[in-house]
């Protein structure tokens, strides 16, 4: 299978093969990923993050990733000291970074900029979140972290909770589950349903998904929980945002009817969705899958930047 110089624009670029291919090269590279082996394979490589959005988990983990690999790193978190507050465009900014670094992971708030990013650049790009469109490196950390704590992807019932209409990680990952069989579960609000071309792809993939609007319904069923928070930079409007944060808001009393092995993800921020009386029940896994972020991004690097990973792992 060949990575080299591929761009991570939508997770539907990947086939399943590519997907499982990937996450075995995370789980080997795991040592290295907790510092508990050094590996250089990446030296002499440089990554540029460009972020215009704020991250906490997707920059730091890219980062850490690279410097575990040897590689290194240069970037932004803010645009705002950059040229962009000069006037400069996306494309003069991607051809810059292009230039300087081997790869370049871009978040955005336009969707759409990272497939533009990558039309620009011959240097990889990895869409780090565009918008309310997709963010498909989460996705790939996502399936890392069902793999390993339940065994396998194949026909999971997985309820996706929150924000469906904004919420990137989450178009994301319907599309990748839809890949492996498994059985969708929609709670949202009315407002924020999960939008149509999504729905239409799985429509097309007889992909089985209901919807609901109360998280008790399906906590009895599912084996996996993915709760969101309410993307309130997105709204435009700040009233239609009151009335839909909030709504939805779990903890430890609402998971008694839980299947035993039921695990709760949140691709964090949290801001009220989940009650900390959680993160001490042996459902929740939204820590763990935040740190699964580095040996999946390790792998992805050295993979697109051609790296023999196998050599040192
Ligand atoms: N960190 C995730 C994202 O950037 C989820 C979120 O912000 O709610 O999409």
């Amino acid at each position: 299978m060949d990575f080299a110089s591929r761009d991570v624009v939508s997770i539907r670029d990947f086939s399943k093969e590519e997907i499982l291919y990937i996450l075995d090269h995370a789980g080997k590279a795991m040592p290295v990923a907790r510092g508990e082996r050094r590996s250089d394979v990446l030296e002499g490589k440089i990554l540029a993050t460009l972020f215009f959005e704020p991250s906490t988990r997707t920059r730091l983990s890219f980062e850490t990733a690279m410097l575990r690999l040897g590689g290194s790193v240069i970037g932004f978190s803010d645009a705002s000291g950059t040229s962009v507050a000069k006037g400069e465009t996306l494309a003069d900014t991607i051809r810059m970074a292009e230039s300087y670094a081997d790869a370049i992971v871009l978040r955005h708030p336009m969707e759409g900029a990272a497939k533009l990013a990558a039309d620009f650049s011959s240097k990889p790009v990895m869409n780090a979140g565009d918008g309310a469109g997709q963010h498909p490196t989460q996705t790939l950390l996502d399936l890392y972290t069902i793999r390993t704590e339940l065994g396998h992807i194949r026909d999971m019932n997985v309820a996706l909770v929150g924000d469906l209409k904004y919420g990137r990680t989450v178009h994301s990952l319907a599309y990748a589950l839809a890949k492996f069989g498994a059985n969708l579960h929609f709670v949202s609000p009315p407002s924020l349903p999960m939008p149509p071309e999504v729905i239409s792809h799985l429509e097309k993939r007889n992909t089985t998904f209901d919807i609901h609007r109360d998280i008790a319904e399906v906590v009895p069923d599912v084996d996996v929980l993915y709760v969101t928070r309410i993307q309130k930079e997105r709204f435009p409007d700040v009233e239609e945002y009151n009335r839909v944060a909030g709504v939805f808001r779990i903890d430890a009393s609402m998971l008694e009817k839980a299947k035993e092995g039921l695990i709760v993800m949140h691709p964090l921020p949290r801001v009220d969705e989940i009650n900390p009386d959680v993160d001490a029940t042996p459902h929740a896994r939204y820590f763990q899958q935040a740190f699964n972020g580095i040996p999946v991004r390790m792998a992805l690097l050295a993979l697109v930047l051609g790296a023999d990973l196998e050599a040192v792992l």
